[in-house]
């Protein structure tokens, strides 16, 4: 059944609406807004961050792979990273798997960081609102479809931004899309998934089922985690907080999980 979106009431409008409100659509839309655009940031959750608050605790990627790990990224989310820090709730540490320098953080945190660096670059947000469907006309996307405690609505904008992580907005669009693993192994070939795998990909799950020999950074990681949870003193004698990777930001009594 189609519904007839003619008579759903206009709830907002922008400029620009961002869609998903993750590391990707929160950049965007600060971004979007310090450049001077009215940016709504629609979010289908009560809060902003996406994969990087709900689930994750650590950021790959800003340093290149390897021992001699060079910081590549910066902008909006090497400026996310300092206001973690200056809140003492983010850690570089060397990655356990190889991956450079990794930025562990306290979620809940920066839930608070991206919020407060979208406010005040003048991003409107609308969270609980989920985009079900886009209204197209002449091969453009004119409006979404949101759903939310009020009910159905349309929201119109001159751009929209699809961060949704699952290319949603591009969906409903029309967007030619081609179906993960199509080609090739996809990203459920993690080596934690119940999926069939490939040859090739049950050799990766082997390795990474196999326990890696202890290397410097997993023992410096043991004594991060021992160290936190007790809060007392650690093996080096110092109280608290100290580590081998550096000097861990995180009071335990916060509980930050390391
Ligand atoms: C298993 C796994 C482990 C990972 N581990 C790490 C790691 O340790 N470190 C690291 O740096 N990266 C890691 N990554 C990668 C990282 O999670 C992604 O690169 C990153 O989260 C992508 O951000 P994003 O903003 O594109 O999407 P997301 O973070 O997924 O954000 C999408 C946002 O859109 C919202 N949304 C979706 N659909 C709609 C809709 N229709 N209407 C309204 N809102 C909507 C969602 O609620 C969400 O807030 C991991 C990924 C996976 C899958």
């Amino acid at each position: 059944m189609q519904l007839d979106y003619t008579q759903l009431p206009l709830v907002d409008s922008a400029e620009v609406v961002v869609v998903g409100s993750g590391s990707a659509g929160s950049t965007a839309a600060i971004a979007s807004a310090r450049m001077g655009a009215d940016t709504l940031l629609l979010e289908r959750y009560g809060f902003l961050g996406g994969t990087s608050t709900m689930i994750l605790d650590t950021f790959y990627g800003f340093y290149t792979p390897g021992d001699n790990t060079r910081r590549v990224v910066g902008g909006i989310p090497w400026e996310i990273a300092q206001r973690l820090a200056a809140r003492g709730m983010m850690l570089e540490r060397p990655s356990s798997y190889g991956a450079g320098t990794a930025i562990t953080y306290d979620p809940e945190t920066l839930k608070v960081v991206w919020e407060e660096t979208a406010e005040e670059a003048g991003v409107r947000l609308r969270l609980h609102t989920f985009c079900t469907d886009v209204l197209v006309e002449s091969g453009r996307i004119t409006g979404l479809i949101v759903d939310g405690k009020s009910g159905l609505g349309v929201i119109k904008a001159k751009m929209f931004v699809d961060a949704t992580g699952d290319a949603d907005v591009c969906f409903r669009a029309g967007v030619p899309f081609q179906p993960a693993g199509e080609d090739g192994p996809s990203a459920h070939e993690t080596g934690q998934s119940q999926w069939p795998l490939s040859p090739p990909a049950r050799g990766r799950q082997r390795a990474y089922h196999t326990p890696p020999r202890r290397s410097r950074h997993q023992h410096d990681t043991r004594r991060l985690r021992r160290c936190n949870r007790s809060d007392s003193t650690d093996e080096s004698g110092d109280r608290g907080t100290q580590t081998g990777t550096g000097i861990c930001p995180f009071p335990a009594q916060r509980g930050c999980g390391l």
